[in-house]
């Protein structure tokens, strides 16, 4: 039977408190909880609850005997141009919207997505057609390519395996997939009688949560855009009809507290040795929504149009730089703002020991003054 795994340390909920991201929830809601600020499930979870696959930002979710990644490439190698939860796949949800724009990208034929065994109108149903209006969406900006679907036709499974190539065939043949179709109700039972899966971040995990790291669906993607067309003119769309990925700035109330480029759970922000400058590459910003979230000032914000170019030219753009110089006391390195040439934390210091010192002096001269 399918099950549900789930890796706290790539949730970006375990870096910051101050996540807000419900993106697994939102996608899979009769099965994903917040519990203590982390995602939670039925221990019995499996395929049912796959939408929270293509949704999370950071691929914190996986089944057990279906990875999507080795999918992308069988798919491609076999010369069925149909994804279907009938044939293929344990349920269309589990792409991505950055898996479907690879999969038209990288294919010579159209692609059909079988919609014709969900039921219209659902929240299942819907996250899914989301994901493929988006996909398209992105797609049409820079490609003639577009993904089909189909509704209205009960796929025909022994002529498509007749069709199809060993590899596929062997997709097909996984008991553990066709057992969780076939037992779906017991399979609902079961989840239901199940306690909820409870996540704690211990101390194993801190440095796999300090690493930065690139989901998967973001190479593929790389590679598929290695194979398009680089579009002459390049259009910019509206940052909220792109989910997976988005542009920057910063502004004044940036107090370089160095805390976005800390935890951006991939890269895409960073900075130097010294920390006088916030930089941001485009292409591997997962739109987690993290350093908004983190930033206590306000002062990281979404571009309003993300620029198709970022996808073919990606470059690295400086967000904010800084003055930054070292501590005339303890000799760190401070982002300077006028004044004394000394750090903030050594300022509060020097403070604290002239009140001090005065303190004593007033308590020495009352002393004197009594006898
Ligand atoms: S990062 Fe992934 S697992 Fe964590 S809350 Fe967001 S969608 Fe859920
Ligand atoms: S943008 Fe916000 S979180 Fe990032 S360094 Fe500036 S103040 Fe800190
Ligand atoms: S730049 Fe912000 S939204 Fe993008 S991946 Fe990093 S933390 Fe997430």
């Amino acid at each position: 039977m399918m099950k549900l795994y789930f890796d706290p340390s790539r949730c970006v909920r375990a870096t910051s408190k101050f996540s807000t991201c419900t993106k697994c929830v939102d996608a899979a809601p009769e099965h994903i909880s917040m519990l203590e600020h982390l995602p939670a499930f039925a221990k019995a979870t499996g395929v049912e609850a796959a939408a929270c696959l293509g949704a999370c930002p950071t691929e914190a979710f996986a089944l057990s005997d279906f990875s999507v990644t080795e999918f992308f490439f069988t798919f491609l190698e076999s010369k069925v141009r149909l994804i279907s939860s009938k044939v293929n796949v344990p349920c269309l949800s589990v792409l991505s919207v950055e898996h479907l724009i690879s999969l038209a990208l990288a294919s010579e034929e159209p692609i059909t997505l079988d919609l014709h065994s969900y039921e219209e109108g659902t929240h299942l149903f819907e996250v899914i057609e989301n994901r493929i209006e988006e996909a398209n969406f992105v797609l049409s900006s820079f490609s003639e390519k577009q993904l089909e679907t189909n509704l209205d036709e009960a796929v025909d499974i022994d002529k498509k395996e007749k069709s199809q190539e060993p590899s596929r065939r062997d997709f097909f043949a996984s008991a553990s997939l066709k057992g969780a179709l076939k037992h779906k109700k017991t399979f609902d039972d079961a989840v239901e009688a199940e306690e909820l899966h409870h996540f704690e971040i211990d101390a194993s995990m801190i440095s796999k949560i300090k690493d930065k790291h690139l989901p998967d669906k973001r190479k593929i993607l790389f590679t598929a855009l290695k194979r398009a067309d680089v579009p002459k003119v390049f259009e910019v769309l509206p940052e909220e009809e792109v989910s997976f990925v988005s542009q920057k700035f910063v502004d004044e109330k940036c107090t370089n507290c160095q805390i976005c480029y800390r935890i951006c759970p991939t890269g895409a922000l960073s900075s130097n040795g010294k920390f006088s400058l916030i930089n941001f590459d485009a292409m591997l910003c997962v739109k987690c929504h993290l350093c908004h979230d983190a930033c206590e000032p306000d002062a990281i914000h979404l571009q309003p149009g993300f620029e198709i170019k970022e996808l073919f030219e990606s470059s690295q753009r400086t967000l904010a730089t800084f003055d930054v110089r070292r501590c005339n006391e303890c000799g760190n390195y401070f982002t300077y703002e006028g004044g004394e040439v000394t750090c903030p934390r050594c300022a509060v210091e020097e403070e604290e020991a002239i009140f001090l010192h005065a303190n004593a002096k007033r308590m020495e001269k009352e002393k004197d003054e009594e006898k």
